[in-house]
């Protein structure tokens, strides 16, 4: 059974957040209605693009902030998936929430439909970084929210935290780190901050208002979150992520396998056929397509092998197994060493890579290197021509 990722990406926020750089709106003003119903009808549209047998093993609600949404408008677009494609009866069905946007009853309503894994956009608990972030939560509210979760009967819980962020220190880091733990999470993903363009921390990155960390700093914190992570029983299967045995993140798995996929919604990716394409990302033109051309696609490139093994080895090695060298070559119809030999041997005399048992995967020097690393694999000159 050919197990796939559906992705529904929800475009809406309450508030901007600073460092963000996602496809995602402010809320006020927008035709969030207009937006479910066009949602629901891409979801109708796109199932027939899916060979038939095809399993959903994994459904994400992302965003932006889904829970945004009236929980009835989600339940409707939950349904719409069930009755045109065929969902495995275990499917992973994650719901992206912001804790500032979360009433008592609305968890409940979530669980009872089918959704059974959450992932809490928590970030920070200290009150001065929640506020540089442009948060729209306290650390109180992510306690009520993990508490109305676990209450609703949410088995498999996920937060988002955010190291190295401006005048963060090792004091502010850990202690987030162990407000976290004292939650219980089941998943934790901890992501460098990074500055991106298009986003009003790279203005005042620019204009000088905004000084990131150290570089040894940020190495300091994320070996610290490495090690305390793995003393309290997380498995760092990639790396950013860490998870109770079990609870490994199957949608983000997928994306790393680069794996087909089908996104759905303003913005949304789709790998499927060895094509990527991806949709309108403004809400409204995005509903106004769906809905005058049942279309909203606006980008689509078909990848050659050598796109495509750069891309599977660029995610792949993200994860903590690496590579799985086999399935690379029955993929490719290619030996990993022919097409990659002189950077392979330059990678394993640095010490930045293994080849054992089967994989290919970073070491830990490798794992702090891991952009510089990966960039020889994209831009690699390839032994065979
Ligand atoms: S809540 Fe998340 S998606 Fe929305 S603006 Fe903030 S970081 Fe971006």
């Amino acid at each position: 059974m050919k197990l796939f990722g559906l992705y529904l990406h929800i475009p809406f926020c309450v508030h901007k957040c600073g460092y963000c750089d996602f496809n995602s709106h402010p809320l006020e003003g927008q035709d969030t209605a207009g937006y479910v119903s066009a949602l629901a009808r891409e979801i109708r549209i796109r199932a027939g693009s899916l060979d038939s047998g095809t399993t959903i093993g994994s459904l994400f609600f992302g965003g932006g902030t889904p829970t945004v949404l009236e929980a009835e408008q989600l339940i409707h677009l939950l349904d719409t998936c069930r009755k045109h494609y065929q969902i495995a009866a275990d499917c992973e069905i994650t719901l992206e929430a912001n804790p500032g946007t979360i009433q008592s009853d609305f968890l409940p309503k979530l669980k009872d439909a089918g959704f059974n894994r959450i992932s809490i956009g928590v970030q920070s608990f200290d009150a001065d970084e929640l506020k540089l972030l442009e948060r729209i939560h306290s650390a109180e509210e992510v306690d009520s929210t993990v508490r109305t979760a676990r209450d609703a009967g949410f088995g498999n819980l996920s937060m988002d935290l955010m190291f190295a962020l401006p005048g963060q220190s090792m004091h502010t880091w850990q202690s987030n780190l162990a407000r976290a733990l004292d939650l219980e999470p089941d998943h934790i993903s901890c992501y460098n901050l990074t500055i991106e363009p298009n986003t009003s921390f790279y203005n005042q990155h620019t204009a000088g208002k905004l000084v990131m960390p150290e570089e040894s700093l940020q190495l300091v914190l994320f070996q610290y979150t490495m090690a305390i992570l793995k003393e309290r029983g997380f498995n760092q299967y990639e790396i950013s992520n860490f998870a109770r045995h079990g609870c490994e993140c199957r949608h983000n798995r997928l994306y790393w396998l680069n794996s087909e996929h089908l996104g759905l919604g303003a913005g949304a990716s789709s790998y499927l056929n060895g094509v990527r394409s991806r949709n309108i990302k403004s809400p409204a033109k995005y509903a106004q397509a769906i809905t005058t051309q049942n279309s909203a696609t606006d980008f689509k490139e078909q990848l050659n092998p050598r796109e495509s093994m750069g891309e599977s080895l660029m995610l792949g090695l993200r994860l903590k197994e690496g590579v799985n060298i086999h399935s690379f070559e029955q993929r490719y119809d290619i030996g990993l060493t022919s097409m990659f030999g002189d950077t392979l041997t330059k990678l394993l005399e640095q010490k930045l890579i293994t080849l054992d048992g089967g994989h290919l995967a970073l070491t830990e020097q490798g794992l702090y290197l891991a952009d510089s690393v990966i960039l020889e694999f994209i831009s690699f000159p390839s032994t065979t021509p």
